[in-house]
This record gives structure tokens, sequence and C-alpha cells, in this order.
């Protein structure tokens, strides 16, 4: 059992190699260089950023190579297999440039620095900072310590909101769409999964200060704002009344702020899809019909052993129900495959569930054993078995993919431009079901949302024409 314990608190501790030791804190002119690597969630991109923006109160700027920074920085994934060998190995990649700069300061973020902890200096002596996910407010304190030669590790899940003591967000314009933390953590403890564990418990941001960023947000340039949360819909902040506001009350005040013009929210849970949510998806009309909501498996044995509390029954209902309210809404999902003790039959049943729901989007994993997880101490799928269902359930995903992509075809959509195509005058934005679309001959600028016509259906994408 590897796992470290949710609110297991570990000390900073002292530097026991002294060649990472500095002179001192002599200030220096020129903007030291921060790089960012990034694996895994939107979550993750989201804490990147505002890793970025605390640092830059020490004078840091970021740039796109590690080999001009002057402390790089990566922010890890741990949800499945193999992540934190991966972290190793592109730690060991930057052993010559430590070597070349020895003032250069390497730091370890994310669930694979929570899950790891101390074993990561151990390990790998390179790494001067661990920063575990609820933590990021203390990096600047911990990029001095480091700075000074200390080595510093903190895991802790800390009493303070690190989203209140990051609150002095930049002014500087951005581009249109942005990501906005609402909820993390997770309380479900599905069998396979090490989130409860490395984010711990659920805690949800206060509505007057996700309401503040978003506004900060929306003056900066952004009209789109995504909700991120390992449970976006278990939301329960604080309202302005006291009282605990769902996600739908969240969103509905959003939906006042001018210049806002999109609200996206993932990742759900089928549990928490409660009906003001979904009475959401048909009357708000700043709310995109697009929805991510994962089921994992079509088999109700599996899902029982998963520990997810629904059945594949209970789901395909509630899609009726939110296709009902909102009939044009694009599903996406999640879905594991080879789970301990899956047969084919309860394979088969995933997808007949997928057969009966149509994703317009999806994503697939084979079951990757997380030690500490209850699964995996069960009985494991044959890797060539699970290969083989993992390569039959992506043909049907990518097969449903392409048929809800070509419908849309000769349909108008909004459209909210986002970057230049690669062709003169093209360019490329997101309908309001999260497809890729490029308009050739477009006088549109980024940040413009336009109405287009699709004429067309690619590999990955759309092509239209704007209408008027
Ligand atoms: N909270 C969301 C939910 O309940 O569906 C999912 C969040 S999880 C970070 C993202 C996805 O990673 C999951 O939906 C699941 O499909 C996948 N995942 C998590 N643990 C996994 C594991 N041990 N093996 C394979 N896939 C896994
Ligand atoms: Fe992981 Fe999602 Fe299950 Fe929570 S609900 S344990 S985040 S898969």
């Amino acid at each position: 059992m590897r796992l470290h314990c949710k609110r297991r608190h570990f000390p900073v501790w002292q530097a026991a190699d002294p060649y990472v030791r500095l002179e001192g804190n002599e200030p220096m002119s020129a903007p030291k260089k921060l790089f960012i690597k990034t694996y895994g969630c939107q979550m993750n991109v989201y804490d990147s950023e505002r890793m970025a923006e605390a640092l830059g109160g020490q004078g840091y700027v970021e740039t796109k190579s590690a080999d001009d920074a002057d402390m790089i920085l990566l922010n890890t994934c741990h949800i499945r297999e193999k992540a934190a060998e991966k972290v190793y190995s592109e730690l060991g990649r930057f052993k010559g440039l430590k070597a070349e700069k020895p003032d250069l300061k390497i730091g370890v973020a994310g669930c694979v620095a929570q899950a790891e902890g101390e074993e990561i200096m151990r390990r790998q002596p390179l790494v001067d900072l661990v920063v575990g996910p609820q933590s990021y407010h203390r990096l600047p304190e911990m990029e001095s310590k480091a700075r000074a030669g200390e080595k510093v590790l903190d895991t802790d899940f800390p009493e303070e909101d690190k989203f209140e003591k990051l609150k002095n967000r930049p002014k500087a314009k951005r581009g249109p769409t942005a990501f906005l933390t609402v909820q993390e953590g997770c309380d479900k403890f599905c069998a396979f999964c090490v989130v409860p564990y490395t984010r711990g418990a659920e805690v949800s941001r206060p509505v007057s200060r996700i309401i503040g960023e978003a506004q900060e947000l929306v003056e900066r340039g952004v009209r789109e704002i995504t909700l991120l949360g390992q449970n976006v819909n278990a939301y329960h902040g604080e309202g302005p009344n006291g009282a605990d506001w769902t996600l739908a009350q969240l969103i509905w005040e959003l939906d006042k702020i001018d210049g806002l013009e999109r609200i996206r929210f993932t990742t759900s849970h089928p549990n928490d899809m409660m009906d003001d949510l979904i009475e959401a998806h048909g009357t708000c009309k700043k709310l995109m019909p697009y929805l991510h909501l994962p089921v994992q498996a079509g088999s109700d044995r599996i899902l029982k052993r998963m520990n997810r509390s629904h059945t594949a029954e209970s789901y395909i209902r509630l899609i009726e129900r939110i296709r009902a309210a909102r009939p044009d809404i694009l599903i996406s999902g999640d879905f594991i495959v080879g789970f301990p003790e899956e047969t084919e039959e309860d394979f088969q049943a995933t997808l007949d569930l997928i057969e009966e729901v149509k994703y317009g989007t999806a994503y697939s994993f084979k079951y990757s054993t997380r030690p500490g997880t209850p699964a995996a101490e069960r009985a494991q799928v044959e890797a060539a078995v699970a290969d083989e269902r993992l390569q039959r359930l992506q043909a049907l995903l990518t097969r449903q993919q392409r048929e809800v992509q070509d419908s849309m075809v000769g349909r108008e959509v909004g459209v909210l431009f986002e970057k230049a195509g690669r062709l003169p005058g093209q360019m490329v934005g997101k309908s309001d079901y999260l497809h890729a679309v490029h308009v050739a001959d477009c006088d549109r600028a980024i940040g413009d949302l336009a109405r287009v016509r699709i004429v067309s259906s690619g590999a990955n994408s759309l092509a239209g024409e704007l209408i008027g």
C-alpha cells in the first residue's frame, strides 16, 4: 500500500546533498524563467496556470523550453499506471541540464507528488521541491527556500483555501476560453481510482469567489468558461445567502455576467445529475449542449464491483431525461475495459450500452492497477484480452463519433473563434457541441462568436461557412 493517507502532514526537510546550495537570495535583474510541463486533465491545466501566476510574483516568466529555464515544474497525473515511472524518467533527462546549471530548481507538483511524496526526492536527488495539489499557494515560499538550498516538501491538506490565497490574478488580455476550478476532490471512492487519495475530500469554492474570478476573466477577454471539478456536479458551495448552492444555481448566476457567452462544466458523476441541472440544460442559453457523463461500464455486476452506485439502466434513463430537456445535446463518456473479473458477457453489456446511448465523443481506457485501491487486490483480466476488448470498444466509439460529427453537415451552429487556421484567411473555432470548425475566407477575429453553416465533415473536424 503506497497511497498516502488523506490529510497526512509531511515536514519540510533540509537538503542532505549540498550541491544545490546557493550563496544567498541575491536579487536577479532579468526575470527568471519557468518551464511547466502539464500532464493529465483540465484541472491540472488550470492548476499550472495558477502556479505560474503565483511564481510570477517571485519574478518568473514562463518559457516554452526547459533548456533556458531557471525552474522546471512537472505538474503530474497519477490516474493510470506508470505515471510515476514516466515522471522519474522525465526527471532523469534533466540530469545534464542540472549539472550545467547548478542553480536550476526542479519541482514536482500534482497527484504523483501527492502519492509519492518524499520518495521522489529519495529516488531522484536532483528534485528540489515537491508540492501536492492542495498546497500551491505555498509555492512562492517554497521556491525561496529551494533557492536558499533547502529541499522542500509539502503534500499537506491545509485548512486554508489555496484559491483565496492565490486570488490576485493578472489583468492582462488573454484568449477567449478559460477553465475555472469550482470544486475539488472526491468522496465516492470508485474501486479503481486514486483521486480520493491524491486530491482529498470534496470541497466547493464559495459562489462569490467564483463569480469574482469569472468577471475578471471576462474583463480580460474570456467569452467561454468551463467550470471544473473532479465531480463538478456535486458542487455545493456557499451562496450569497449563506446556504449551499447547487451547480445549476451557480450557472444561473454566471449567466448574468455580460460578455460571458458560453458556459460548460466537466466532469460529472451520474448520481449528482440533479433535476435543476438537467432543467438548466433546457433553459439556460449560455449553457452549451455538451455533457461529459462517464459511465465506465455497462454491466451492473461490474458497476457494483466498481462501487459506482448507479446501474446501466439508471444511467440510460438519466440520458433520456437529459435529452428530453435538451434534445440536441452531445453526450460524451469515459469507459474502463478489462476491470478485474470482467467477463466477455460483462464487456458485451458495455458495448450494448454504447449502442443505446450513442456517444458524440468518448475517452476509453484499459484498466490500470493502482496500488492501494480495492480493485488492485482482485483477479486481473489478462492484458491481451483487455487490449483486444479496448480495440473493439474504440472501433464502436469511433464509428459513433464519426456519425454524430457527420450529422452536423447542413446545420447552423455557433462558433467561437480561437485561432487563425493554417491556410490564409482561415479561422478555427469550437462549435456549441465542442467540434473543431474551420472557416475559410473568414473576416472574424479571435474571440468573435459567429453563426456558421457546416458544409463538410473531416477526420477530426468540421468545415463551415459564415452565415450572413
Ligand atoms: N469523476 C469522474 C467520474 O466519476 O467519472 C472521473 C474522473 S477520473 C479523473 C477520469 C477517468 O479516468 C475516469 O472516468 C476513468 O474512466 C479513468 N480512470 C480512473 N482510474 C482509472 C484506472 N485505474 N484505470 C483506467 N482508467 C481509470
Ligand atoms: Fe474517481 Fe470519479 Fe470515482 Fe471519484 S467519482 S473515485 S474521481 S472515478
